[in-house]
């Protein structure tokens, strides 16, 4: 069957609606899938590790990736550099791979940009209460970082109509079960298909 690239999925959500730890669940769940490591001038976080779960860069070293070309997209959030290196999304769309970039709203609208036929999927949480709970109970920032990613969140919601779908992280096996089929249904897309109909139809 022709038409093997994979699709772009690009998932933004606010911090602590549990994007993580959807695409995590999702990786183990399918072996078509892949996830961009992201470049990112803030401090790992216990248990996080370079080339892992992100590429840890000084601010110098993130500017000059900029400046060179690498970076697919990237924003400031919350004080601190994010951004995609373009080189792996390319490999791994052109294997046949779909990619997912989990990145914030400024980065998304970029790559929507460049890639209006990719897939943008905003994760929702049940409430904005449970969200707080899911952050606070991460402990992974400062209740001040807390609150300023909080405030970040509203900002993020104007920012839902942009996206294709909206995935509510309730009940996290249903949440990736929701996003799986998201990926299946994109799949089936008529116009995913147009070298395969050609190949079945003109024999
Ligand atoms: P994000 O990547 O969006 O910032 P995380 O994946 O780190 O969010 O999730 C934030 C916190 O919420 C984590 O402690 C995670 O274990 C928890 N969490 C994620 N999904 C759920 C869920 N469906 N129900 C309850 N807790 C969840
Ligand atoms: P965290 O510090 O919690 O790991 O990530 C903070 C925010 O940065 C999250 O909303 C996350 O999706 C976003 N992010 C992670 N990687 C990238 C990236 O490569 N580009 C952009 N624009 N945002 C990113």
């Amino acid at each position: 069957m022709k038409n093997n690239r994979g699709n772009l999925f690009v998932v933004s959500g606010p911090s602590g609606t549990g994007k993580g730890t959807i695409c995590k669940a999702l990786l183990e769940k399918r072996d078509d899938v892949v996830l961009s490591v992201s470049a990112t001038s803030r401090s790992p976080r216990p248990g996080e590790e370079n080339g892992v779960h992100y590429f840890f860069l000084t601010e110098e070293e993130f500017r000059n990736n900029i400046d060179n070309g690498q970076m697919l997209e990237h924003a400031v959030f919350c004080g601190n550099y994010y951004g995609t290196p373009k080189a792996y999304v390319e490999e791994m769309l052109a294997a046949g791979k779909n990619v997912i970039l989990e990145i914030e709203v400024q980065g998304a609208m970029q790559v929507r940009a460049k890639h209006p036929e990719g897939v943008y999927v905003f994760v929702m949480p049940p409430s904005l209460q449970e969200l707080r709970e899911r952050l606070v109970g991460r402990g992974t920032e400062a209740l001040e970082v807390v609150e300023q990613r909080l405030k970040t969140a509203e900002r993020e919601f104007g920012y839902i109509e942009k996206y294709n779908y909206i995935v509510v992280n309730d009940d996290i096996d249903a949440a990736v079960n929701r996003f799986s089929a998201i990926i299946d249904a994109e799949r089936c897309r008529m116009e995913r298909n147009i070298e395969f109909i050609k190949e079945v139809c003109e024999g």
